[in-house]
């Protein structure tokens, strides 16, 4: 089968453009499964679902039908049918995302859903990036290349604020260290830094250098 790519590191790390950058150049496929955990979210806020009731979460959890599409050139995302690319990516979303990426239900189901994809992708395919918080860990472990990204506090929030176009780069970094927060601390799953994933720290690297670095260990 083909490869597996697995990258791991907080919000504003870089993920998405680092492993989009390194499937384009790899022809390999793209899986970005904050994605998922947004569409999920979008869902319940969208159907009344009080996000922060686990046990009401868990029980709607397997409703959504949630669709992405792996070109890193146009990577889709749909519930039940409809594109929903713009709509989870609204700050509603990303306040209520850790709460909902907390229930153990919730993980199990695209915990499932995110190793087909990458079946498929290793059967079909030259392989596939994933991005995440347990893919080095959880997700696929075993995969040959894995990655832990990170950056100075400064430098995530500078990147997050142009990627969500605000200028207050002091409400951003205050926003990304109470998710990092809240995703780090749970009890499933929590976003951890494993001693057998390479470190890449990207403060001070071009997206183009570090591609290139991502690259170059998946071809050693
Ligand atoms: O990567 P992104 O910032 O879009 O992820 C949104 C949220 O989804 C994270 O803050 C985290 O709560 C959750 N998530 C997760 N596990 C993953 C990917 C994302 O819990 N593998």
């Amino acid at each position: 089968g083909g490869i597996v790519i697995a990258i791991d590191g907080p919000s504003g790390s870089g993920k998405s453009s680092t492993a989009k950058g390194v499937a384009r150049a790899r022809e390999l496929r793209y899986l970005d499964t904050g994605a998922m955990y947004r569409a999920m979210t979008w869902w319940m806020l969208h159907h009344q679902v009080d996000v922060n009731d686990a046990a009401a979460v868990a029980e709607a959890a397997s409703r959504p039908v949630i669709t992405l599409g792996t070109d890193p050139d146009a990577p889709t995302v749909q519930v039940d049918g409809v594109d929903a690319a713009q709509a989870i990516r609204t700050q509603e979303v990303t306040t209520n995302v850790s709460a909902v990426s907390a229930v153990p239900a919730v993980r199990e189901l695209l915990v499932t859903r995110q190793r087909q994809i990458i079946d498929e992708a290793r059967d079909e395919a030259a392989g596939i990036v994933v991005e995440g918080r347990d893919i080095t860990t959880v997700v696929a472990p075993d995969a040959p290349v894995k990655i832990f990204l990170t950056a100075s506090a400064e430098m995530r929030a500078q990147r997050r604020s142009r990627e969500v176009r605000s200028s207050d780069v002091a409400a951003t970094q205050a926003d990304l260290a109470r998710r990092d927060q809240l995703d780090s601390s749970r009890a499933a799953s929590p976003l951890t830094q494993t001693a057998d994933a390479t470190e890449l720290d990207t403060t001070g690297l071009s997206l183009d250098e570090v591609i290139a670095l991502v690259v170059k260990l998946a071809d050693e």
